[in-house]
């Protein structure tokens, strides 16, 4: 574990205890926004404050690298390094929350009670997994931090058995990670196909499938009703009435942003904090991003990002402004990046933009032998969301088409062969 305090830098509070940034939340949009303000403002004083006990890392090491490259996090580091850099001169608190906002003396109280004032607020919240009704148990995990990783990984050693509940990104990733490591697992969704919710359902199928032939159980139309530990193993019933035995339990069932104090200081929250295109918030000097921003996406409209490119993304823009305004140098910027995603399972991968709702109508555009294809989203003549199977390189031609279609309604016709499959 990086030790925290190491990251301390010599830019610390004034006489007050007023730092002129104080950004909430040490995750993936916190630390970009640290690094993004030190690029632009050489003097001013930055304290990142993060709920979890570790320095911001690349979250998504947690379900891919950190299982699947050999040399990768022998002491539970993550894969990909910490991000925030000696360069970013922040001082780091990490373990501690905060309790209330007061928007009007610019003051946080700190869960350890004490109170930090802030010339410019960042919340970068992020978000809290959602738990099910199931006992309390060090070997039933929701899947968010390293330290959820380090106790995951004690547990689903080669030979073990695991249940993993939801077929959303961490149920696939993490069913898919431990299959990889000789874990016995099974795969409880609500479903039918591994994210049947996603893909079109031939897509769908041949995925549920590799996982089939990998090893794992996957059971759909399912969930878990309930779970008993009994000793070191979980019995988990499912939906239906049949048992599955564990040593360990991930439940991946959604998240939710993590708003309520933003909320209570009177915040403008609807599901996220609401933004402006600059990032602000409806409180003076208090920007938010990441996973808890609620934005208006130029292309996409209202909504909230639940993925890293997003929160990489927004943070540096909410440091510039944040930045900007400080210093009166320059005009907000907006955030005006549609941001992208992508997840490996087994051999499979992709990259995709926007939504990927299967329900809507859907335009495949596949090789011959099906190993690569772009599956485009329509709302009427709107592309809302492009699919890149197994193709790469592709995602801003994939954002000009949903831009194009915004003015242009689109069709198979226009689509088909629109993007090349490699
Ligand atoms: P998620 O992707 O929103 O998926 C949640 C899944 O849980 C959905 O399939 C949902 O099914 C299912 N579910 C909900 N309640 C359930 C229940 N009671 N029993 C069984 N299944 C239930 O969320 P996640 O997988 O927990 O991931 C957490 C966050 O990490 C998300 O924000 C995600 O975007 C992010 N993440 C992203 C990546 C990536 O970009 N590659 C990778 C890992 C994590 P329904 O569809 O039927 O509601």
């Amino acid at each position: 574990m990086q030790d925290a305090a190491a990251r301390t830098s010599t830019d610390t509070k004034d006489a007050t205890g007023t730092y002129d940034y104080v950004i909430v939340g040490a995750g993936v949009a916190g630390a970009s926004a640290a690094r993004a303000i030190r690029r632009h403002d050489e003097e001013g004083t930055t304290l990142v404050l993060g709920r979890e006990d570790d320095a911001p890392f690349y979250r998504p090491d947690l379900s891919k690298t950190l299982w699947l490259e050999d040399d990768a996090a022998p002491g539970g580091d993550p894969a990909s390094g910490w991000l925030l850099d000696d360069e970013a001169r922040a001082e780091l608190r990490t373990g501690v929350s905060v309790t209330a906002i007061d928007t009007e003396a610019k003051s946080l109280v700190l869960s350890d009670t004490t109170t930090v004032g802030y010339g410019r607020l960042l919340l970068a919240t992020g978000a809290q997994p959602r738990t099910l009704d199931l006992p309390e148990s060090d070997r039933i995990l929701t899947y968010r931090t390293l330290a959820d990783y380090r106790r995951l990984r004690a547990l689903a050693t080669p030979g073990t058995r695991a249940v993993v509940v939801g077929g959303g990104y961490i149920g696939a990733e993490v069913a898919a990670a431990l299959a990889q490591n000789d874990v016995t697992v099974t795969l409880l969704m609500r479903g039918e196909t591994v994210q049947g919710h996603m893909f079109p359902q031939r897509l769908a199928e041949e995925v549920t499938q590799e996982f089939r032939d990998r090893g794992v159980t996957v059971v759909g139309n399912s969930g878990a009703a309930s779970a008993v530990v009994d000793g070191d193993t979980v019995v988990v019933t499912d939906t239906a009435g049949t048992e599955h035995r564990a040593d360990v339990v991930v439940v991946g069932v959604g998240v939710i942003p993590q708003d309520q104090v933003a909320q209570q200081a009177g915040i403008t929250v609807e599901n996220g904090i609401v933004v402006h295109r600059t990032l602000a918030t409806s409180a003076p000097d208090v920007w938010a991003a990441g996973d808890v921003a609620r934005y208006e996406d130029a292309l996409l409209g209202v909504r909230r990002v639940e993925h890293v490119n997003n929160a990489e993304r927004m943070g540096s823009i909410a440091g510039q402004n944040m930045v900007r305004s400080r210093t009166g140098s320059d005009e907000p910027r907006a955030y005006d990046y549609t941001p992208f995603f992508w997840s490996d399972l087994f051999d499979y991968g992709y990259e995709a933009v926007g939504i990927l709702d299967a329900s809507l109508t859907t335009v495949e555009d596949f090789t011959d032998d099906g190993s690569a294809g772009v599956v485009y989203y329509l709302d009427g003549g709107q592309v809302s969301g492009v699919l890149l199977w197994n193709v790469w390189d592709s995602v801003d031609q994939a954002k000009a088409v949903m831009s194009q279609s915004l003015t242009e309604p689109l069709g198979r016709d226009d689509l088909v062969g629109r993007i090349a499959l490699g």
